[in-house]
Formats: C-alpha cells, structure tokens, sequence
C-alpha cells in the first residue's frame, strides 16, 4: 500500500492515532485532490517520520485520518545554517523552497547593510519550507527564524559553529571546506548590493570563518545560496 499524497501535520504520529484535518487540509485533501472516505495519504510531522494513513472522516470543513504505519524514520539533515539577506519576494521564496529541498536545518534570513527589504511574512516562509518538504519526501521541516540584523547575530555567534562566508570580491579562492573540521555550519548569503567593507572586514576577522568564491562570475542572491549549499553537500553533506 502507498500514498500519493504527502502532507505535513502537526499532530504526533503513531500506529492507530488519529489525525483531525483542519478546514484547508480538508478543502485540499476532499476538494482539491478528490480523495474519499479509505483513501491513502502519506503524512510527517518533522518529529516522528512519516506514516501511511487511512482517510476515516470526510467532510467539507473537517475531516480525519488514521496512521496505518510508519513509511519512514525520521531523517534529520546536517547541521547547517542556511543565513541569507532577503530578496524580492519570490527570489526570497525560491531560496527558502531551496534550502529546505536541499537539507538545511535552519533557515535564517538577515538583515545586511544593503538590505533592500527590511520585513519578512515568516509565516508565509515558514509555509513555503513545509510545501518544498512535502513534496521533496523529506521527514524534516527546517524552522525559519525571524529576520534579524547581521551584526547583531554575529555578535552573538556560537563559537562551534563555522560559517561559509559566500564572499563576492574573494577571486579565484576555491573553498577548502573538506579541511575545516567542524560538525556545525552556517551558510552565509549576501543581498543584491553585496556586502558592505565593514561587514565583510568583520567576518574576516571571526576565527570560524571560511571565506569562499563561488567563481569568477558575480552570482544573483538565489543562484548563490544553491551553489553555496551545492558545494557544502559535495565535501559535507548527508550523501
Ligand atoms: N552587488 C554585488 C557585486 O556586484 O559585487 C553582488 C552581490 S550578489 C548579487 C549577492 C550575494 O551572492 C553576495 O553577497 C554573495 O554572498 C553571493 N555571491 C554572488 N556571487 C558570488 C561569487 N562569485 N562568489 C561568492 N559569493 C557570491
């Protein structure tokens, strides 16, 4: 038996729990999708891997499904970051569906000197993370943190995480990420206007650093974040 149908819930997963559906999941799942009372659907909650379930309420603006048994264990991804200065919205879209499809733990976007949007709809982010899951078959759903500014994060930095600086004006240095020994990384992206002389003199200065170019070409903010996190998985990611 198998499912064609993935969906994010929030509530936990079990052999024999129940899930109540809330309007929308009903309106999609009945309305959209045109699935019927002992149809199948794949479920995750990000917590407990992903179970089959039986469709055993139907209605309109409710529904219920009941897990059959679990599909899939919980797979976390590596331990990175994926820090970005935001975009226009859907360039700010595309690289949060990224990041999520690509194995980030976290996403979170910051606020840069030349920061050109200075307000995120998180939720609607959040949201766009738990789309690009569903359909990638992950069993994880990389939280997205509130907008934050960058000088205020690195003030606070955690010490055993490495940073990946995506630096735009480094030429010709290619990462040397393999000799970096560190568990925990977090992938830094700039915005359309780059960064500034005093935010990149700053990251230099930070032990846990790795400057890297992505090439001789200059990159836009989404394809940059792709290739940063491309290069990550090659030396350090979850294969
Ligand atoms: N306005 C900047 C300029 O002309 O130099 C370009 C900024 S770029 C559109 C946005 C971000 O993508 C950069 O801040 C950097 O983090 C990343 N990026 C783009 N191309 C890159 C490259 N060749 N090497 C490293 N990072 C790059």
């Amino acid at each position: 038996m198998s499912a064609k149908i993935r969906l994010y819930v929030d509530a936990p997963l079990g052999a024999g729990q129940s899930i109540p559906l809330d309007k929308d999941q009903a309106h999609y799942l009945f309305g959209v999708m045109r699935q019927a009372l002992g149809g199948h659907v794949a479920v995750f909650n990000g917590r407990d891997g992903e179970y089959l379930t039986e469709i055993t309420k139907a209605g309109k603006r409710a529904g219920e499904l009941t897990c059959v048994e679990q599909t899939k264990p919980l797979q976390m991804p590596p331990n990175l970051w994926l820090m970005f200065a935001p975009i226009k919205k859907a360039r700010t879209d595309f690289i949060v569906e990224k990041a999520a499809e690509m194995g980030a733990m976290r996403i979170v976007p910051v606020n840069t000197e030349y920061t050109n949007s200075d307000r995120i709809r998180r939720d609607r982010l959040q949201a766009h993370a738990v789309e690009a899951a569903e359909q990638c078959g992950g069993t994880y759903v990389p939280e997205v943190a509130d907008l934050c500014r960058l000088d205020r994060l690195l003030a606070d930095f955690p010490e055993d995480r490495q940073i990946l600086f995506a630096d735009e004006s480094l030429v010709g240095a290619r990462a040397a990420i393999g000799a970096v020994d560190a568990d925990k990384w977090a992938i830094l992206i700039g915005p359309e206007g780059g960064f500034s002389d005093k935010e990149r003199a700053r990251l230099r200065a930070m032990p846990n650093v790795t400057s890297v170019s992505l090439g001789p070409r200059i990159l836009r903010a989404d394809t940059a974040a792709v290739a940063a996190m491309t290069l990550w998985q090659d030396t350090k990611g979850d294969w």
